[in-house]
């Protein structure tokens, strides 16, 4: 019975840190190869050229495409390589992060993320996910070791649209309740063990902290104002979500996010909004009391997270189109088979439709 317990070496949150990067990274190499969208890198370009130079540092800052390829990876890596880098940086959201753990992986570089949205569970995690030309998953990388340092500026994330912030609570709701099933059926966590007390309890803890925080955080957002709660679910959506999956596993909330985007009407969804949507099919299929439920949609619908289908964009609800969802989500990649019981597609079909008459019924 081994327990294996993971972590980004540091991490560093708080209104103004970009502008002090190099106190944070400096033991880690001299050349910065800092990678991003071209949002992001605006959002931490004085910043980190402010930092650089006084501390007599190289960087180059690369515009990446956002669409999180093999093909573009290669490229960066080409880049990269050209510009003698020792450590690599990545700026933005999942696609960003995702690409420049792809890109130190090949280099077998220092890794240093810095998300300037609060969206995902992706940042802590040493897993990446590449995507093929036509936006298909192509493959999940593991990387050998987490990042080395993650870097979460609170007034950057503040000043990115509230969308991102609610998508992350969303993928972080489902965090600690795959934890649990995972647990019940003992089933391993992403370094092939089983999950530390400690992992357990910080997914426990990023829950806790969406419902405590979560409302306020979100209406402080809205005025981009950084209080205690706001910090509060910044770190609940990166740190604690991100840790909470990796060393714990995940279970339903996932892979049928996976299968619910793609069907049609859903195709622009955030991760964390079909993520958010998806633990309420994940509670039904795993007939969490009607307490615990409720409790979900409330908190949801206060943040602003999807309920109904409807609300993801997607208009056909015939168990056939859902069928559709529901095969994907058992498909390749998907983690069902940690649930303690076998889930077929039928059963998956009819949860979906049972989450989204909860949702309707509890629609104002
Ligand atoms: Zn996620």
């Amino acid at each position: 019975m081994v327990k294996i317990f993971t972590a980004p070496n540091r991490y560093i949150q708080g209104c103004g840190v970009i502008e002090n990067i190099c106190k944070y990274v400096s033991h880690l190499g001299h050349n910065f190869f800092i990678l991003g969208g071209k949002s992001a890198l605006s959002s931490i370009r004085e910043g980190v050229l402010k930092s650089m130079s006084e501390n007599s540092m190289r960087c180059h800052l690369a515009v990446f495409s956002g669409r999180g390829t093999r093909s573009e990876a290669s490229a960066l890596v080409k880049k990269a390589t050209d510009f003698g880098a020792d450590v690599i940086v990545g700026a933005g959201g999942g696609l960003a992060l995702d690409t420049a753990k792809a890109v130190a992986y090949e280099m077998d570089l220092s890794l240093v993320l810095v998300p300037t949205v609060a969206s995902t569970d992706a940042p802590c995690s040493a897993e990446a996910l590449q995507y093929t030309d036509d936006h298909q998953f192509d493959r999940e990388i593991k990387l050998k070791r987490n990042p080395d340092v993650v870097i979460v500026d609170s007034k950057i994330i503040a000043e990115a649209p509230t969308r991102f912030f609610v998508a992350g609570m969303g993928d972080a709701l489902s965090t600690w309740f795959e934890a649990n099933t995972c647990l019940r059926s003992g089933s391993k966590n992403f370094s092939g063990a089983l999950a530390t007390a400690a992992g357990l309890s910080i997914a426990k803890l990023a829950y806790d902290t969406l419902i405590e925080y979560g409302v306020a955080a979100k209406l402080a957002i809205d005025q981009k104002a950084v209080t205690p709660a706001v910090e509060m679910v910044i770190e609940a959506n990166t740190l604690l979500s991100s840790i909470g999956f990796e060393n714990c596993g995940l279970g339903a909330a996932h892979s049928i996010s996976v299968g619910i985007g793609k069907l049609e009407g859903a195709e622009n969804c955030l991760h964390g909004e079909l993520v958010g949507f998806s633990t309420i099919v994940n509670l039904v299929l795993e007939n969490y009391p009607k307490d615990e439920i409720n409790k979900i949609l409330g908190f949801c619908s206060a943040v602003g997270l999807p309920i109904v289908l409807e609300q993801l964009g997607v208009k056909d609800v015939s168990p056939a189109n859902l069928m559709k969802a529901a095969q994907i989500a058992l498909g390749k990649g998907s983690f069902m088979q940690n649930l303690s019981f076998e889930v077929s597609p039928l059963l998956l079909v009819d949860s979906i439709i049972g989450a989204n008459a909860l949702g309707i019924s509890f629609r104002p």
